[in-house]
């Protein structure tokens, strides 16, 4: 399946369901950072979490960035989505491995950390930012995000995300997440819980099915899906040469001539590689 998200209602418009597919978007971005599987897949979750947190994406700066800070070996773990198909994301320890849990499957939990925060931080682009901080549950990603909704936003909700491996390979990725909408009744909670814990897990669903559209209807018809819209997804970085110099212009006048003093400086983007140069007169 290509990568893509869709956005779609559950029993008649009671609750919001976003299904996303990111194959390639988490093989990319383990590839950009040298990762580990463990790490690959960790980050790949918290890529598809924080795309789906997002929405429909209507503002035309709209961001959302999430902030893993567990105590495992892949340190904090970083992915932001927003308007103009940004979709990026890297981790402190990109190698830091963890093996397997008991049940063979890989211990996300293990490399992040079950012990520490995620912080959420929006911004809509009008208005003030909003940033939420929660208790990680188990460093594996979903439950932690599910958690932040009870908690910061108090609002019950199903995240269910997965990234599957053949040989150290991504063959497959995806999520989905429900929101109940206001005025959504007892019933639906109940059939949505329901149907959800008949689902095979998202990983394989997100390999067997071909489109989206059809991942939507075959596992929630029973509860009335109805697709609304369906939108690309890909890793991208927005960074820039002018956003780079605009963050060494951010750091304190003393630091900046510290670095002026070299004839150039070289500045990497933590999010996707790309180097940028610029000259120690560009600085002052
Ligand atoms: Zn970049």
């Amino acid at each position: 399946m290509k990568d893509g998200i869709l956005h779609g209602l559950l029993c008649d418009g009671q609750a919001a369901i976003e299904i996303i597919s990111a194959r390639d978007t988490v093989a990319r971005a383990g590839e950009i950072h040298n990762a580990s599987p463990e790490v690959t897949a960790a980050l790949g979750r918290a890529l598809m979490g924080a795309r789906l947190m997002c929405g429909r994406l209507k503002g035309e700066k709209e961001r959302l960035s999430l902030t893993f800070k567990g105590d495992g070996p892949a340190g904090s773990i970083i992915a932001v989505a927003g308007s103009g198909g940004v979709l990026k994301g890297y981790a402190a320890e990109p190698g830091a491995r963890a093996g397997f849990r008991a049940d063979g499957k890989l211990n996300v939990g293990g490399v992040v950390g079950s012990r520490g925060t995620l912080t959420v931080a929006r911004d809509s682009g009008s208005g003030e930012p909003y940033a939420g901080v929660s208790e990680l549950v188990s460093g594996e990603i979903a439950e932690d995000i599910a958690k932040y909704y009870l908690i910061s936003e108090q609002q019950p909700s199903a995240v269910l995300l997965g990234v599957g491996f053949e040989r150290a390979e991504v063959v497959s990725a995806g999520g989905i997440l429900i929101t109940p909408l206001p005025g959504c009744s007892q019933d639906a909670l109940e059939q949505i819980e329901r149907t959800l814990s008949q689902l095979r897990p998202v990983s394989e669903l997100a390999q067997f099915y071909q489109s989206l559209e059809e991942f939507l209807h075959d596992s929630f018809w029973e509860i009335g899906a109805r697709s609304l819209e369906e939108k690309q997804v890909a890793y991208y970085c927005d960074c820039s040469r002018e956003r780079m110099l605009e963050a060494l212009f951010a750091l304190p006048k003393s630091d900046r001539e510290e670095l002026a003093e070299q004839d150039e400086i070289e500045m990497c983007c933590q999010f996707c590689g790309n180097k940028y140069i610029f000259k120690a007169d560009e600085l002052v």
